[in-house]
């Protein structure tokens, strides 16, 4: 370990920010399966695929070889207005809990999107826009993709039609206003305005809506207007690449004062900051150059690594969308209304999910009143508010520097802080007032949604 004092924050100059992404399935001696055509079940091809998304989208989708992808000049500079991203050393929350750990995280959160998805939106409309489309579709859940594509969007001159999970829609009327103010329109879903959106009202009447359900809006709404594309904020092993970034950047700002992490986590609901934060330390796993535990940690109201199958399935409510291999509580599984609409997917990034599956990293899952529980004390101590989603990893960063404290060990723990929880005062409101619940599904409820997975 250096001897060198560690900072509060340690940043990376502009001209150390990366300049590519790394696309981790390079190094993966098990690559993810690959997607399948809902038509014909069989491997899809670039062409088919660049029928849903962007040409350029659709090639980083399929590319399992190249380790390093050039991220585009215009992408950079307007990464340079947010970023890099400083690391911060929790010194007042290791005080706090009184662990000899050293706690360190990644913070997204500093820009008006709030969140990591900014990463990923202005790569997607970058390539959108290099196309020459019109605009773009999308869902959102808590409505931080929704806002990042939305801000991406008008920064390129691009139109964005965002579906809205229904539930956040009436919950967070200021992010759809956001998403307004950055010249988005904005529909709640399920809504009457398309096929799959009529079918799902009349199959879940008054249902509060899902991404799975606004993901298949969103397509249909692609497919049937000219010069437009639907894009996705996560699972896709696009959005991975792109959210790299974080990991990159984490570990050179780690390799600064020669810091090897021990334990690193991220919370996960598609899986892509999680994947992005963790992309360089599993390469370096996967290359035998370093070791260190790795944990997702997932809602227990949506536990798909944790309780999920690793099978094909649907990335849709409405199947239309290719399928992936992944962990999955079956694409018609409707998770209750936790307050964290951003780990509130059925499935998993086939990343995560292989990466899962042979044992490179671990999972947990939590419940929702000892996330908020981990929030609060971290937002009295650190002066950041977070966002639900990121409460998770701080319950089990809070929890490992605890198990710390018994042991006496010094590790080193990193975790992904995604964003902030301005938006989510509704859930602290609750959480405030005592009123909030936890709610786990019964492994009947996920084994008859597990049922309707199609056989593959
Ligand atoms: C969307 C979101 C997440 C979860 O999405 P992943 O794709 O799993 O990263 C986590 N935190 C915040 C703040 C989000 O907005």
């Amino acid at each position: 370990m250096s001897t060198k004092e560690i900072p509060y924050k340690i940043y990376l100059e502009e001209s150390e920010m990366p300049e590519a992404w790394y696309n981790v399935r390079a190094d993966m001696v098990n690559k993810p399966a690959p997607l399948l055509d809902p038509a014909t079940l069989q491997p899809i091809t670039e062409d088919a695929l660049a029928q849903v998304f962007c040409r350029e989208l659709a090639k980083q989708e399929l590319d399992d070889t190249t380790a390093y992808i050039p991220i585009p000049q215009p992408v950079r500079d307007f990464y340079r207005m947010y970023r890099p991203a400083p690391l911060v050393r929790a010194y007042c929350l290791e005080k706090e809990l009184g662990t000899p750990a050293h706690i360190y995280y990644k913070f997204e959160g500093n820009n008006t999107s709030g969140s990591h998805k900014l990463n990923s939106a202005i790569a997607q409309a970058y390539y959108a826009k290099e196309q020459g489309l019109k605009g773009v579709t999308t869902e959102t859940g808590a409505g931080q993709w929704g806002t990042a594509l939305s801000m991406a969007s008008a920064y390129l001159g691009l139109d964005c039609q965002v579906y809205m999970v229904k539930v956040s829609y009436e919950q967070k009327p200021f992010r759809r206003e956001v998403m307004r103010t950055y010249g988005a329109t904005v529909t709640p879903s399920p809504s009457m305005t398309t096929e799959v959106g009529r079918r799902i009202n009349g199959e879940f009447p008054g249902t509060n809506g899902s991404l799975g359900c606004a993901i298949s809006e969103a397509v249909e709404a692609a497919a049937n207007q000219e010069g437009y594309r639907y894009v996705l904020g996560s699972v896709l092993n696009q959005v991975l690449l792109h959210q790299s970034i974080i990991g990159l950047e984490t570990k050179a700002a780690l390799d600064k004062y020669d810091i090897t992490p021990d334990i690193i986590i991220g919370c996960a609901g598609g899986g892509s900051n999680l994947g992005g934060l963790i992309s360089p330390f599993v390469g370096q796993k996967l290359r035998g150059e370093a070791d260190m535990r790795i944990i997702a940690v997932e809602p227990a109201s949506c536990p798909s690594l944790t309780r999920g199958k690793y099978v094909y399935d649907f990335c849709d409510t409405g199947k239309v969308c290719p399928l992936q291999k992944m962990y999955t509580l079956g694409s018609g599984f409707m998770p209750s209304s936790s307050h964290a609409g951003g780990l509130r997917y059925h499935g998993m990034s086939s990343v995560v999910s292989q990466l899962y599956h042979d044992g490179l990293i671990e999972a947990t899952s939590v419940e929702q009143t000892g996330v908020f529980a981990a929030a609060v004390q971290f937002a009295k101590v650190e002066g950041i508010l977070p966002a639900p989603e990121s409460s998770h990893a701080i319950r089990v960063a809070i929890d490992e520097a605890l198990k710390c404290k018994q042991t006496g060990e010094a590790k080193n723990i990193v975790f992904g802080l995604t964003g902030t929880g301005y938006f989510d005062m509704y859930a602290y409101q609750r959480f405030n007032d005592g009123q909030m619940g936890d709610y786990i599904p019964t492994d009947e409820e996920i084994a008859a949604s597990l049922a309707k997975i199609p056989k593959v």
